[in-house]
C-alpha cells in the first residue's frame, strides 16, 4: 500500500514536471493555456446573496452570430479578430441554452424572454401566460398569467427596469412587465378582449405601480394616437384616443424623448424615454440625439443604483435581431460591439461581489459561417485563401465551385436568395449566384446571399451562449433549458 501511494506520487509529479519539459513549452500558446489553467484553478465560487442582478439579451444572437461580433470588434482594432476577447467572453462561467418554446422548435423571441422571467417554457408568439393559454385567443388569458421576476423583485423591495434598442412594446422588453394572448397587440387588443389591455398601456401601468421604474427604447407612436404628433415627430399609431405619455407625465412620471432629456432627468422619479416612432436606430445610423445602449446602461444603473436593496435590469440589444433578419451583417455585427461595450460598462459600474451579470440571447437565426479563409480576412467581406507560410492570409480569394467568391458570413434564407422570381413565377437562378466584389461586400447595407427565398430571414433552433459572473454564475454550465435561467437569478437573489 505505501508503495502504492509512493509510486502515484512519483507519478504525479512526473506529469508536472513533463509539460514544462515539451519541446513546446516556450511558444506563447503553450504559456498562455498554462495561464487560462492556473486561472481556473485559483477561481473561487461566489455563494454571497445577489443584490442585483442585470439580464443581457442580444437578441438573435446565438453562437454563430456572436462569433460574427468577436472578430468584427477585433478586427476594428487592428487585430485578426480570432483571437479576440469580448467583454462577456471573459466573464468565468458559461452554459449553452435550449431555446425552444412548449409548441414550436424554432422559437420566437416572446416565449424566449417570458421563459427566463418567469422559470417555464411558454407558446409561440404569447407573453408570460402558462402553457394552457392560446395564442390570439383573448378568452385564455384569465387564469394563465404568469408571475414576473420583476413582480417579485418589485415585492421584495428592489427596483426594476427595462431597456432596449427596439420598440419598448417589443416582445424582449415586454416581457419584463407585460402578459397577453399575443405579443402584437403593442397598442391595441380585439374589440371583445376585455381580459387584458394591450402592451402599451401594460407598461404604463407598471410604471405607476411601481413594478417597472426606468424603461428606455423606441416605440413612442403605441403611446399616442392616431392623428396627433408623437414627442418624435411623427404620428401616434393608437386606436383608443388615448394619450399615454400625457397619462404617464400627470401620474408623475418623467417623460424624455432624447439624450439631452435623459441627461436631464432626475433619479427621484420614475422615467419613461422613447427616442424613436418604432424600434431605436442601428448603432451605425444613431444620430448623436439618441441614447446609445451604453448610455441608456448608464443611466439605468445609475437610477436603479440608488436603492440599497438592489435592482433587476435586463437590457435588450434589440436590433441586432432586426439586422439578421434583413442578411445584412454589417449592422448586426455593429450592434453586437455595442452591445458588449454596454456588457462592458455595466460590469464597471456594478461590484462582482453583489451583482449578478447574466449575458445571454434568446435564439439563433439562420446564419452560418463560410470558409476556409485565412487569418485576418474581414469578417465583413469576402473570404480570402490560407497563405502557407506566416499568419495573414494570402491575397487570393478562395472561390466556391462555380468560379465566384464568396463572403464569411451567409444566411441559409432571406431576401438576397439567389433564387429569383421569374416571369413565369418561378424560382429560378439561370446565371449562377451573382459574383461579388470586396467593395459591394463590405457595404453597410450589403445584403448576404442565402438560398431559399425569404422576404425576413427566419430564426433557428440552435443553442445560444450564456455568460455568467457573479454570486451563484457558477450555477450556469452545461447545457440547460431557457427557463433555468430564472430559476438562478430567483436563487441568487434569495440564497442565505
Ligand atoms: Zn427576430
Amino acid at each position: 500500500m505505501k508503495l502504492l501511494t509512493a509510486s502515484v506520487l512519483a507519478l504525479a509529479s512526473a506529469t508536472a514536471a513533463f509539460a514544462q519539459d515539451l519541446p513546446q513549452a516556450s511558444s506563447q500558446w503553450f504559456t498562455d493555456g498554462q495561464a487560462a489553467l492556473q486561472e481556473k484553478l485559483n477561481r473561487q465560487p461566489n455563494t454571497g446573496r445577489a443584490k442585483n442582478v442585470i439580464l443581457f439579451i442580444a437578441d438573435g444572437n446565438g453562437v454563430a452570430s456572436n462569433y460574427m461580433n468577436r472578430l468584427w470588434a477585433g478586427q476594428q482594432e487592428g487585430g485578426m479578430g480570432d483571437d479576440y476577447v469580448q467583454p462577456q467572453e471573459a466573464f468565468p462561467n458559461l452554459a449553452l441554452v435550449k431555446t425552444y418554446n412548449i409548441n414550436a422548435q424554432t422559437p420566437d423571441s416572446a416565449p424566449t424572454a417570458g421563459a427566463m422571467n418567469t422559470g417555464v417554457k411558454q407558446r409561440f408568439n404569447l407573453i408570460n401566460l402558462g402553457e394552457n393559454a392560446i395564442h390570439d385567443d383573448c378568452s385564455t388569458v384569465a387564469g394563465n398569467e404568469l408571475t414576473l421576476f420583476s413582480e417579485m423583485m418589485s415585492d421584495a423591495g428592489k427596483s426594476v427596469g427595462a431597456i432596449t434598442t427596439a420598440r419598448l412594446t417589443h416582445a424582449t422588453p415586454a416581457a419584463v412587465y407585460a402578459k397577453t394572448a399575443n405579443r402584437n397587440w403593442e397598442d391595441e387588443v380585439p374589440a371583445d378582449c376585455s381580459a387584458q389591455t394591450d402592451i402599451a398601456s401594460q407598461l404604463v401601468n407598471a410604471l405607476e405601480t411601481g413594478v417597472v421604474d426606468i424603461a428606455l427604447g423606441g416605440g413612442a407612436r403605441y403611446f399616442v394616437p392616431k392623428g396627433t404628433a408623437t414627442p418624435n415627430g411623427g404620428e401616434g399609431h393608437r386606436p383608443d384616443g388615448v394619450n399615454l405619455v400625457e397619462m404617464a407625465q400627470s401620474n408623475g412620471i418623467q417623460y424624455v424623448s432624447d439624450k439631452a432629456g435623459l441627461d436631464a432627468t432626475t433619479n427621484d422619479k420614475p422615467i419613461l424615454g422613447m427616442w424613436t416612432d418604432s424600434h431605436a436606430s442601428y448603432e451605425a445610423d444613431r444620430p448623436e440625439t439618441e441614447p446609445s445602449l451604453a448610455d441608456m446602461t448608464r443611466k439605468a444603473i445609475d437610477y436603479l443604483g440608488q436603492n440599497e436593496n438592489g435592482f433587476y435590469l435586463e437590457i435588450e440589444a434589440g436590433r441586432v435581431d432586426h439586422a439578421n433578419h434583413d442578411t445584412n451583417a454589417k449592422r448586426a455585427m455593429i450592434d453586437g460591439k455595442a452591445f458588449s461595450d454596454a456588457v462592458a460598462l455595466a460590469d464597471e459600474l456594478t461590484d462582482d461581489a453583489d451583482t449578478l451579470i447574466i449575458v445571454t440571447a434568446d435564439h439563433e437565426h439562420a446564419i452560418a459561417m463560410n470558409g476556409y479563409c485565412g487569418r485576418g480576412t474581414p469578417i465583413d467581406g469576402l473570404c480570402y485563401d490560407v497563405a502557407q507560410t506566416g499568419i495573414m492570409h494570402s491575397d487570393d480569394l478562395v472561390l466556391g465551385d462555380d468560379g465566384k467568391p464568396y463572403t464569411v458570413v451567409g444566411y441559409l434564407n432571406g431576401v438576397g436568395s439567389v433564387m429569383v422570381e421569374q416571369a413565369d413565377g418561378k424560382f429560378t437562378a439561370p446565371e449562377g449566384r451573382p459574383e461579388i466584389t470586396q467593395e459591394e461586400a463590405q457595404d453597410i447595407d450589403y445584403v448576404q446571399q442565402s438560398l431559399i427565398p425569404k422576404s425576413s430571414e427566419t430564426h433557428s433552433g440552435v443553442d445560444v451562449a450564456l455568460y455568467a459572473k457573479g454570486p451563484w454564475a457558477h450555477l450556469f454550465d452545461g447545457t440547460i433549458e431557457q427557463n433555468v435561467i430564472f430559476h438562478v437569478m430567483d436563487y441568487a437573489v434569495t440564497a442565505e
